[in-house]
């Protein structure tokens, strides 16, 4: 099979190599191949038919790259690397090439009545069905973190949070089922009226690009916009909490929101500037799950850095980055304590109150 991909898309690339030193698969290993360019250039081999899906080399850069589109903002033809990725993966993960991993989580978030199940019992945000703004309550954030959909309430008092909502369809989109994950998109903003505003960073990527950019806010972004200015303060052993973020990498990217959450943060605690603090954690979708050793390898200099800025949260915009973070964190029993946005802005107002910081690391991986 040829001319698989886009022309448009792929011809854009002009080969500069101004996106290599932005990949954090090119920085850690050094190989062109694991770059944007030479992973533009495997596409190419497939829509010319030169590789075919079965080679080794495809196989194993479809799944290495992190998806985290840290290339899009410093190239200078505009390429949609993202796009690409989505294309590649629709070919790639099919049949026996599908990652079961993957397929499991998806076939669950596709279950509408899985998700409702699981809101029972986890207890997310509940409210209006019908407002002006709608609260999207996200699939494995209902499961995994629901009281950060609570937070998130708290600080959007008017917002409704429709009972009746699924999945956006991000990780299908990521996963190798680009249609579905559009079909459930546009499904979720029947189910959602209004401005749709997320907690999570890659859910308001992947629905933007599908609903428009009018109708989805990230938390952060949305909280800006509409002059909610954040109260109170965030103290840890009578002092200022110091706080650092780690960026979203498809909000970062995708969206191009980054001063937002730090705004927020500054608001109510001392934000501190963490080198790699843009560049992706390993969480990335499934990838923590598909390949957990290159996941912790992207995971660890960044809990280093992390560490060693000496703050007591760091706060994430994205359940998957929490998730990962929070994990990392506490397998090496780190006084640093992992927080979403919402989690930290509700805590600063006087309502649930964080996790405190461990008074002693005990340093143990
Ligand atoms: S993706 Fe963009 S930055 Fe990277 S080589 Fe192609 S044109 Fe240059
Ligand atoms: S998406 Fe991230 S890991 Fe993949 S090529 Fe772009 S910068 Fe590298």
């Amino acid at each position: 099979m040829t001319n698989l991909f886009d022309p448009e898309l792929l011809d854009r690339c002009i080969s500069c190599g101004f996106c290599l030193p932005a990949c954090p698969t090119y920085a850690l290993t050094g190989d062109e191949g694991s770059s944007p360019r030479g992973r533009i250039n495997l596409m190419r081999a497939l829509d010319t038919g030169v590789l075919d899906v079965d080679d080794p080399r495809v196989r194993e850069e479809a799944s290495f790259c992190l998806g985290c589109r840290a290339c899009e903002p410093v190239c200078p033809a505009g390429v949609q690397y993202g796009q690409l990725l989505e294309t590649w993966r629709d070919l790639q993960w099919t049949g026996r090439h599908r990652p079961v991993v993957a397929w499991g989580l998806m076939t669950v978030a596709a279950r509408t009545s899985l998700l409702r199940l699981v809101g029972l019992v986890r207890r997310p945000a509940r409210g209006a069905a019908a407002g002006a703004t709608s609260l999207m309550l996200g699939c494995f954030e209902r499961g995994l973190f629901p009281g950060v959909s609570r937070a998130a309430r708290r600080l959007l008092p008017g917002v409704a949070v429709p009972a009746d909502q699924g999945c956006c369809g991000a990780l299908h989109a990521h996963n190798g089922q680009s249609h579905q994950g559009e079909e459930m998109a546009r499904r979720l903003g029947e189910q959602l009226p209004g401005v749709i505003v997320t907690t999570s960073g890659g859910c308001a990527a992947h629905l933007a690009t599908v609903l428009g950019r009018d109708r989805v806010h990230e938390l952060s972004e949305h909280l800006v916009a509409t002059g909610v200015t954040p109260v109170g303060e965030v103290r840890v052993d009578g002092r200022r909490a110091r706080v650092a973020l780690q960026d979203s990498c498809h909000l970062r990217n995708g969206l191009g929101v980054s001063a937002q959450p730090r705004a927020l943060i500054s608001a109510v605690a001392d934000l501190v500037a963490v080198p790699g603090e843009a560049s992706c954690c390993g969480a990335a979708g499934t990838y923590s799950m598909l390949r957990p050793r290159d996941s912790r390898r992207v995971l660890d200099p960044k809990l280093d850095a992390v560490e060693a800025a000496g703050v007591d949260y760091v706060v994430a915009v994205n359940p998957g980055c929490l998730r990962q973070l929070d994990t990392g964190l506490r397998r090496r029993r780190s006084r640093v304590r992992a927080v979403h946005l919402a989690d930290l802005l509700a805590d600063a107002a006087g309502g649930r109150a964080l996790p405190r910081p461990r008074r002693r690391a005990l340093r143990a991986r």
